[in-house]
């Protein structure tokens, strides 16, 4: 086994003991979109133990560009990400266990999703902004160090947060708001991987005891600008999350039914039965399995998902969004 992962191993700063510990960690990766999909690769070809990845969405052709492991047949197939990444990873390294949850992480499931895993950390792979606030008091809540990073355009921020240390609702002010608009502003696949690839930095520095680097990191893949910035002045001792403990996201126990995504997508959330019962909706299915639906209904696009959850593409403006859930709604009953 040792010689599989001998070149990584030699590395004094990691070494053989290093590459022990990475054996018996169970990681977690939340999203496998760019960012999950990059560290999952990495960290299944390093050997490590056991890797959960948890993700909604299915593989489409314009991930390709900067999503690691996944190919076109994946996309023509409408496979949940999960379970393409689950196919690939296992071709990478059989000895690795990958576990697969096609799940939406919403703040009624994601405290209780992440205390099921049990992960000795957490590693973001999201791909919007306000979902990070919900991860950090989760882990804040469940005593676990969990690893930021973002990427839009061809910029990029990662940062190691521990329990003791500021979390990111202390560095509020600090850290850039990448990673929320990326249909808007794209994303260059060199700042994902570079991103991926501190984010995997930091966990093997951790792993291999010598600690998170204590640093934010931003960096700009274009314009060839790289910072770190000492964090440890930024704990705020009135911090409502790491000092207080006040998990007000975790807290609101309510689901929104619309929602605003990128551009012109909305999510609308149906009943979990909707999957079974399309033919009801006045919508027309060009394309299924048993994960997803594609459909049409007027100038709008559509997936419906296995759990009732619906993108809908090409809507203009909110009150449009209202009157089609609407309309759509009241065919279901
Ligand atoms: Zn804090």
């Amino acid at each position: 086994m040792i010689q599989r992962y001998n070149r990584q191993a030699r590395f004094h700063g990691f070494g053989e003991q290093g590459q022990q510990q990475l054996g018996t960690q169970h990681i977690m990766i939340l999203g496998a979109g760019a960012l999950g999909s990059h560290c999952a690769e990495m960290l299944v070809r390093m050997g490590v133990g056991k890797l959960t990845v948890v993700d909604m969405d299915i593989v489409e052709i314009d991930n390709l560009h900067r999503q690691a492991t996944y190919d076109e047949y994946d996309a023509q197939d409408m496979l949940p990400k999960v379970i393409a990444l689950q196919q690939h990873l296992t071709q990478i390294n059989s000895e690795v266990e990958v576990e697969a949850l096609y799940q939406e992480l919403m703040n009624t499931n994601i405290e209780e999703i992440i205390a099921n895993v049990n992960p000795n950390i957490v590693m973001d792979g999201m791909d919007h902004f306000k979902i990070r606030y919900l991860i950090n008091e989760a882990c804040h809540k469940l005593q676990l160090p969990w690893i930021y990073g973002a990427a839009v355009g061809s910029k990029g921020t990662v940062y190691a947060i521990d329990y003791q240390g500021p979390c990111l609702k202390c560095m509020l002010q600090t850290i850039p708001e990448t990673g929320e608009s990326c249909a808007i502003n794209g994303v260059l696949p060199p700042a994902v991987q570079q991103v991926a690839s501190m984010q995997v930095s930091e966990l093997l520095r951790w792993l291999s005891g010598h600690g998170f680097s204590r640093k934010l990191i931003t960096l700009d893949c274009f314009e060839f600008n790289y910072r770190t910035l000492n964090i440890d002045q930024l704990k705020d001792s009135e911090c409502p999350v790491c000092a207080k403990g006040n998990y007000e996201l975790l807290n609101q126990r309510t689901e929104n039914k619309i929602e605003g995504r990128c551009g012109d997508v909305f999510l609308f959330r149906f009943n979990s039965n909707t999957f079974d019962h399309v033919a009801y909706l006045p919508t027309r299915v060009l394309k299924s399995n048993p994960f997803a639906k594609v459909m049409t209904y007027k100038d709008y696009e559509m997936t419906l998902f296995k759990d009732g959850r619906m993108n809908v593409y090409g809507i203009q403006q909110e009150g449009e969004a209202e009157a089609l859930y609407h309309t759509l709604l009241k065919s279901l009953k």
